[in-house]
């Protein structure tokens, strides 16, 4: 038996290439590699680097599915199931949309496929595929098999997973509805282990917010510190109350942390369920503690709640400028399918589009929905200022130089080359079409 794993591609502007910041090592594609039985054949198609072949001899394609690689996923199933292939289709949008899935492919695999796999595969084997199989996320402790990756140009950064999940249920977020606002850890000796064997001496933590259980958090770094490993991960400002658990993520190699700041207006930040973020009231304070400790941050904003306006967008800017943070983004509200955000805007009448990521002519960085105070094309413009602003070669040399002492030397120099380039890869991710010219080279 051979199974073809798929990792479809977002899309791309017709004779131009895939955005380079958009190939990172698929993870998950690891974990069921390594548990796929030896007796079973394997391959990967990463859409984003390599064009599928779609006469590839095989018995079985699964592919990874999110939103925003949806309407992609759906037409290569459509190729492979002309051919008589079945096909199984797993991830967080399938998790969200089983039933829009289902239309689309022979089984659906429901929350974390790790705990069904083996079941999906001999029941594959024996030709009794079931319509729909539902993982459950306590057991997942295995390490990811990334053999599966030999030969293909990822960026030099390897991905490992210490926890799934987040305590949170901040109102736009999918992940918070995947995983019901439930935090699981996992066990240290594996992240250790796959931390040893990681080609990278860069890592990044994938977990969505590594610090969801402190006293956890402590522990792992304690464990991680003789490695030697540098590190990015995703956390929350709240850590910084805590001093000693930033010394320990700074002895333990941490050199970025990504913190969704989200928004500097409080009432945006009660609409989106993340009052937390402004009860700090000493943002000012938590953050320069966090460079303090020789942590540099990316910041992250979002636009598109019923108190943005031009002013919101500015403010959150000058504070993005007066930290000197390490990189930020500005990106506007999407509202994710079954999420408590998409189900207020459509009760509220302003989706523009039902389902914007199957819509035909749904381009990347366009609203999906009607803001109150602004139009939705002038808020995609004002992130987009907002984009090249912070990362125009003034913005960039001061950034640079605060940034001097705060991280290692390696990751200042990695600091110019990601800014620099940063600004040219605004304008080549607005409007990229979902789905389209992934058929083509160059990829
Ligand atoms: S804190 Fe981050 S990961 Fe957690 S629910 Fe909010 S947005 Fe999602």
């Amino acid at each position: 038996m051979k199974v073809t794993f798929i990792l479809p591609a977002i899309g791309k502007k017709p004779g131009k290439k895939y955005i380079g910041t958009w190939k990172m090592e698929p993870l998950t594609i690891a974990q069921l590699k390594a548990l796929t039985p030896q007796n079973i054949e394997t391959e990967l198609f990463d859409d984003r680097l390599e064009l599928i072949d779609y006469d590839t001899r095989t018995d079985l394609v699964c592919i990874t599915v999110e939103t925003y690689t949806a309407k992609r996923s759906y037409s290569i199933a459509a190729r492979f199931r002309e051919r008589g292939i079945p096909v199984v289709m797993g991830g967080y949008h399938v998790t969200l949309c089983p039933e829009e899935a289902g239309l689309y492919c022979d089984s659906v695999i429901i929350g974390n496929a790790e705990t069904v796999w083996k079941q999906m595969l001999s029941d594959a084997k024996n030709g009794t595929l079931k319509r729909r199989y539902t993982g459950v996320t306590a057991e997942y402790d295995i390490s990811p098999d990334k053999s599966i990756f030999r030969g293909k140009p990822y960026l030099p950064v390897s991905l490992v997973e210490t926890g799934r999940g987040c305590i949170h249920r901040c109102e736009f977020c999918s992940i918070s509805k995947f995983y019901c606002s439930h935090y699981y850890c996992r066990s240290h000796d594996l992240v250790v282990k796959d931390l040893r064997r990681s080609k990278n001496r860069y890592i990044f933590l994938v977990d969505d917010n590594l610090v969801a259980n402190r006293k956890n958090a402590a522990e792992l770094f304690r464990r991680i510190t003789p490695l030697d490993k540098k590190w990015a991960g995703q956390g929350t400002l709240s850590m910084a109350k805590d001093r000693k658990l930033l010394k320990a993520m700074k002895d333990s190699g941490c050199e970025i942390i990504l913190i969704g700041f989200e928004s500097l207006n409080k009432e945006n930040l009660r609409q989106m369920n993340k009052s937390f973020n402004y009860a700090l009231g000493e943002r000012d304070e938590l953050v320069e503690r966090i460079h303090d400790a020789g942590i540099g941050i990316y910041a992250t904003f979002v636009f598109g709640y019923d108190n943005d306006d031009e002013r919101t967008i500015e403010d959150a800017l000058e504070f993005a400028k007066k930290h000197n943070f390490y990189t930020a983004a500005f990106n506007h509200l999407l509202p994710f399918p079954n999420t408590p955000l998409y189900d207020r805007l459509k009760a509220d009448n302003r989706l523009i589009y039902d389902k914007w990521w199957l819509a035909d002519g749904y381009n990347y960085g366009e609203l999906a929905f009607h803001p109150k105070k602004l139009s939705a094309e002038k808020l995609s413009r004002l992130c987009r200022d907002a984009r090249k602003e912070f990362s125009a070669p003034k913005t960039v040399l001061s950034r640079g130089f605060a940034s001097l002492g705060r991280t290692s030397p390696l990751m200042w120099g990695l600091f110019w080359g990601m800014n620099l380039r940063l600004g040219d890869e605004i304008d080549q991710k607005m409007n990229v079409p979902i789905g389209e010219n992934l058929d083509e080279l160059p990829k």
